[in-house]
């Protein structure tokens, strides 16, 4: 290794200590006899103080023309010096540029006004470096983990699925096409289908993969690639998994905030811990608020982005929409016995933000095919996924989950495409 130790260790290192730091630069600041060169790592950064008389002068005139983001090995010893940022700070005695920056970027990556993303997501990796930024990935990297954790926790079994598929889950326009070898295949909107399958054999299971949507959608809130959290469950309906997903953003957010405070912190964000139950809302109980609030909506109309903006308003925070009119919803959603026009299934919200789709799914054949049909897809399509139902497929529920979405969420962004290294969408193919 080019290091010895990472910044972060540095405050547990005995003073005198010899250590080999390695990083990128992000300021060097000459202050007449002494030098500060503060260095970055993936853990966090640490002042570099050059005295002049204390090292020598070759050692300082060498520091002052490092240009920043530059990525350097330094040899020094460590001194406590409560002045430093983190109380420590390392007294060169080599530094050698591995890597000089050839460039700065358009923009300042260590503080002042930040320009419009996209300027930024032309050199990505650069705008990484960003403090807000890597508190982000930080704060996504741990909820992957605080999920697996509480799934893997409530029995699930974690599965991959394909991502290229056949045939259309929900139908639509939202395919991407791709050439599989001489015949046309798309890439998986959903891993819907597969995950209801395989409930059959794990009972509960749990993925986190991609998904993809060709919808030529410009807002704050869409990819065409993002991340979805899904959970299917054998013998459970619609109540079962909302009160695990329930369960699921409370322990997530609450583990978070006692995990990483530091990263809140330098996002400037506390997310909020919601209390248990989630309010729940029918469909119909937000077309009355509506109502009340000057919107008319008829039974079976969406709620539209004025609509939730409304409702959000109205409501704040996380909460349930529950028993959404049948035809709103995808071909395989379960219709109410006693009044089929309304089906069980619920969307999670965050004030106008979806962040989940879930519901109780029809395990009949017969049924199933029914649906399909009134959806305008054939049957025919869906022999393969329709095949299994013949073999004892039990009752099941369940929910995806956006990843991108809850992580906006628990950071406090409005834009999805911070949260995600690489964003694709309608007009972003590269990096
Ligand atoms: P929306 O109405 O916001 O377009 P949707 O109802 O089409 O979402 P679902 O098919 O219900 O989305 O997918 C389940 C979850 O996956 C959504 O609640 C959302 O969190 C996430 N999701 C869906 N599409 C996208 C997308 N294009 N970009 C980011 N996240 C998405
Ligand atoms: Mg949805």
């Amino acid at each position: 290794m080019l290091r010895t130790h990472r910044t972060s260790e540095l405050g547990r290192v005995r003073e005198g200590r010899r250590v080999k730091v390695a990083g990128w630069v992000s300021s060097v600041r000459d202050q007449g006899s002494i030098t500060f060169l503060m260095l970055r790592d993936g853990w966090g950064e640490v002042q570099v103080t050059a005295k002049k008389g204390e090292v020598p002068d070759e050692l300082l005139e060498r520091l002052h023309a490092i240009p920043p983001h530059s990525s350097v090995v330094i040899v020094g010893t460590v001194r406590i010096d409560q002045r430093a940022p983190g109380g420590v700070e390392v007294i060169p005695s080599s530094v050698q540029l591995v890597s000089r920056a050839k460039k700065q970027p358009p923009f300042s990556v260590y503080g002042g006004n930040l320009p419009a993303l996209d300027r930024r997501l032309d050199i990505r990796a650069v705008d990484l470096r960003r403090v807000k930024a890597g508190a982000i990935f930080r704060v996504r990297h741990a909820t992957l983990r605080a999920l697996r954790d509480f799934f893997t926790s409530r029995g699930l079994t974690e599965v991959q699925t394909p991502k290229i598929i056949a045939t259309a889950t929900e139908g639509g326009a939202e395919l991407f096409p791709v050439l599989y070898f001489d015949r046309e295949a798309f890439l998986a909107q959903s891993p819907q289908l597969y995950k209801e399958q395989l409930t059959m054999a794990f009972d509960g299971v749990f993925e986190i993969g991609p998904i993809f949507r060709a919808e030529p959608s410009r807002t704050l809130r869409h990819l065409s690639e993002a991340i979805s959290v899904d959970v299917e469950m054998a013998f459970a309906d619609y109540r079962d998994v909302m009160r695990l997903l329930e369960d699921m953003v409370v322990r997530v957010t609450k583990r978070l905030t006692s995990e990483i405070p530091e990263e809140f912190a330098a996002l400037e964000h506390s997310p909020e811990v919601p209390s248990k139950p989630i309010q729940r809302f029918t469909y119909e109980q937000c077309l009355s608020m509506l109502r009340e609030a000057g919107v008319e909506k008829d039974f079976g109309e969406d709620l539209e982005t004025d609509d939730l903006r409304e409702l959000g308003r109205m409501i704040g925070g996380y909460y349930f929409i529950t028993d959404w009119p049948t035809k709103l919803k995808p071909f395989y959603i379960k219709p109410k016995a006693r009044r089929p026009e309304v089906s069980e299934s619920f969307d999670l919200m965050h004030g106008d933000l979806e962040l989940s789709s879930g519901g109780s799914r029809i395990h009949r054949r017969s049924v199933l095919t029914r649906r399909l049909k009134e959806k305008g897809l054939k049957p025919r399509d869906f022999e393969y996924h329709l095949r299994v139902f013949d073999y004892g497929m039990p009752p099941h529920a369940g929910f995806g989950l956006g990843l991108d979405r809850f992580v906006m969420v628990l950071t406090g962004q409005d834009n999805i495409r911070e949260v995600v290294a690489y964003p694709r969408d309608m007009r972003r193919l590269t990096p």
